[in-house]
């Protein structure tokens, strides 16, 4: 017996599971906002399905970091903290300006003690290179992606403020920051105003509508690093470091979206796709 093929092909069949039962895409949904807008369009048009599966790794980073949230949202909710608390909160809320409402679940909300504000807990975890430089540079470090999506908690799930951890995977490093609206809607962090705001998350979610109605897809938000026909984490040339966006390693679209410089640099690198880098 292998207990590694049981263990794979469960998580395989749980994924496809999942991806069978979800519905088609109706709304904006906060851990897209500040994302790709080209990958939003393919998720309203060409669709998940037709988007590749996720492979055995990913489905392993995303298992194990959905045990970790459970286990630290069991532990915030049952802390006592809270003067009443809620889990897996969800929200669908209507927004000026959009087509499609914004809808997300909020892990664990409540108002704490004393407090007459509520408070949504969101955690992310991290390692190597990102949560160091969490470790160093402080709220500077966190990525837009992330205050994108508390942003939406902030101006459409009705929170006053977020509290958003970190966790580091590999050296267990903890840290918190506070995060409200201001009058502007932007996104002030621990008392610092960031460049996160309502204007712009709406703003780039309007573009995607708008090319959905025109039926064209927008421009790349991102960019993959192409060698040999393969998205690579990164190649080298001439000294230089050309490196692919996360967002498209981990896109289910990629191989659809960069399909002409695939079959392009069957052999060679896509460096003409970072020139005006
Ligand atoms: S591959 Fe990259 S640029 Fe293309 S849709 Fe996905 S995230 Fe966007």
């Amino acid at each position: 017996m292998n207990v590694w093929n049981i263990v794979d092909s469960s998580l395989v069949n749980e994924d496809r599971e999942y991806q069978e039962n979800r519905k088609a895409k109706d709304s904006w949904w906060p851990s897209e906002a500040l994302g790709c807008r080209r990958r939003a369009y393919y998720d309203l048009t060409i669709g998940r399905d037709q988007g590749k599966a996720m492979d055995i790794l990913g489905l392993y980073r995303t298992k194990a970091g959905n045990v970790l949230h459970s286990w630290f949202f069991a532990a915030v909710a049952n802390s006592g903290a809270f003067d009443w608390v809620e889990e897996e909160w969800a929200f669908r809320t209507p927004v000026d300006g959009l087509e499609m409402p914004v809808s997300g679940r909020q892990d664990v909300r409540g108002q704490l003690k004393g407090s007459s504000t509520v408070t949504v807990i969101d955690l992310k975890t991290s390692f190597g290179q990102n949560i160091r430089n969490i470790r160093q540079a402080g709220w500077r470090a966190i990525h837009p992606h992330y205050l994108g999506q508390m942003l939406c908690y902030l101006a459409f799930g009705s929170a006053d403020e977020v509290i958003l951890a970190f966790l580091g995977r590999d050296d267990q490093y903890r840290c918190q920051f506070t995060l409200t609206l201001d009058d502007d809607g932007r996104v002030v962090v621990d008392g610092n105003r960031s460049r996160v705001s309502v204007e712009s998350v709406v703003g780039r979610w309007q573009d995607a509508e708008k090319a959905l109605q025109e039926k064209n897809a927008p421009e790349r938000d991102f960019r993959a690093a192409i060698r040999d026909g393969e998205i690579v984490r990164f190649f080298q040339r001439q000294g230089k470091k050309f490196a692919s966006d996360w967002q498209c390693r981990y896109c289910p679209y990629n191989e659809h979206c960069w399909a002409d410089d695939l079959a392009k640099y069957r052999s060679g690198v896509n460096q003409e796709a970072f020139n005006d880098v």
